[in-house]
């Protein structure tokens, strides 16, 4: 069934937020509306919140309703799977990449200044911090100006805000969003977005978020970003302790199986321990969902960021240069548990 696709304004080209010629809503040009909703929300039903209606009807009947085409920004791992889930959702989806990619179910546009002139939502995916501040410089007010910019990339609380201020400077609304979980969860629509931001814009932007998994208001802009850096403390800090045991008992011959047994019925048992088992054992760290370059970049920013607020992070200075030696040694591109390699070496060294 193809998916619904907004009128365009024959002054400007764009698409409108809503098409005229509706009951309903006015737009500020002054035309009648109707809200659009994606095929899959008219399909998905919100059990026990709101009787057979979805989310998205819910949000129209309440006044809130969104209609928006959604531009991905970044179309690596992450913004790849995030954009085929949008676009599954029914969503009608476009993607840019800085170095051009081809999707074959994902149309993609020529230049930010395209993208920015076809959707009325702007979701960013893209590495770091200078790569987010390029992009919206290359934006501009053009490209920002009655635009929403959705962040899902993972950088540091002040980092954010310093792109929000920017965002809302050229005229443009923005919501922090990283995601915890990766294209498993992304593919499924089932990652846990970390949102920062105004009540209002996340209300509207409900059912568009949903598609991607289930949002969480932490407060204001910063406060998502700081929740992401301290989930990912714990991915790279669990991961390193795990490396560490699981080195010991192989070196000294305790078989690994029992070991494991015995782990998943203490309190010391986290569910990461068995997801990156196998790799581990097997040196086989090819597959990346999250790359151990990201974990680096991620340890980093939460040490610039806490050793500001008064913690100690002198045990997160031995992460770090665990995951630069992973980096060197050429696992940048390899899963994040590829940090085992530069915990647990090859050779054993001197016995003490
Ligand atoms: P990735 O596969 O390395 O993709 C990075 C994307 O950023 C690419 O599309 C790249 O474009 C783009 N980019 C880099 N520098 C740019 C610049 N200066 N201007 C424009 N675009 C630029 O990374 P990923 O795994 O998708 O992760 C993206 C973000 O999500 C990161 O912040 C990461 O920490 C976070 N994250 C990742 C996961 C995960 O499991 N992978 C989970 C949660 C959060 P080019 O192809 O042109 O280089």
């Amino acid at each position: 069934m193809a998916t619904p696709r907004p009128r365009k304004d024959p002054e400007t080209d764009r698409r409108l937020a809503f098409p005229p010629g509706a009951k309903g809503k006015r737009t500020t040009a002054g035309a009648s509306i109707t809200p659009y909703l994606p095929q899959s929300s008219r399909r998905r039903t919100v059990p026990g919140r709101c009787g057979d209606r979805t989310s998205a009807e819910q949000n129209i009947e309440e006044g809130t309703a969104m209609n928006t085409t959604i531009g991905v920004i970044g179309l690596g791992l992450m913004g790849t799977a995030m954009a085929r889930q949008l676009a599954q959702s029914g969503w009608t989806v476009t993607g840019f990449n800085r170095h051009p990619r081809k999707l074959e179910d994902i149309p993609t546009a020529a230049s930010l200044a395209d993208l920015a002139k076809g959707n009325e939502t702007l979701w960013l995916m893209v590495s770091d911090y200078p790569a987010c501040r390029e992009v919206i410089d290359q934006l501009g007010e053009t490209g920002i100006r009655d635009h929403v910019v959705i962040n899902s990339s993972t950088i540091a609380p002040s980092e954010s805000a310093e792109i929000a201020q920017r965002v809302e400077s050229l005229g443009g609304e923005y919501l922090e969003a990283p995601v915890l979980g990766s294209i498993p969860q992304a593919q499924s629509g089932t990652l846990q977005l970390l949102l920062g931001g105004s009540k209002a814009l996340i209300e509207r932007l409900d059912p568009l978020l949903r598609s991607l998994g289930t949002p969480t208001h932490f407060g204001a802009v910063r406060s998502g970003a700081a929740a992401k850096l301290a989930f990912n403390q714990l991915i790279g800090s669990l991961t390193a302790a795990f490396s560490m045991s699981l080195g010991l008992v192989q070196r000294e011959g305790v078989d690994v199986d029992k070991f494991m047994e015995t782990l998943r019925e203490s309190a010391l048992y986290a569910p990461t321990f068995d997801k990156k088992l196998d790799n581990m054992v097997g040196h086989s760290f090819e597959n990346a969902n999250f790359p151990l370059k990201h974990l680096l970049k991620d340890i980093r920013l939460f040490t610039q960021s806490a050793c500001g607020q008064g913690i100690d992070t002198h045990l997160l200075i031995g992460l770090q240069h665990v995951l630069e030696e992973g980096v060197y040694a050429g696992h940048g591109n390899h899963d994040y548990s590829s940090l085992f390699e530069s915990i647990v070496h090859e050779e054993p060294t001197t016995r003490h």
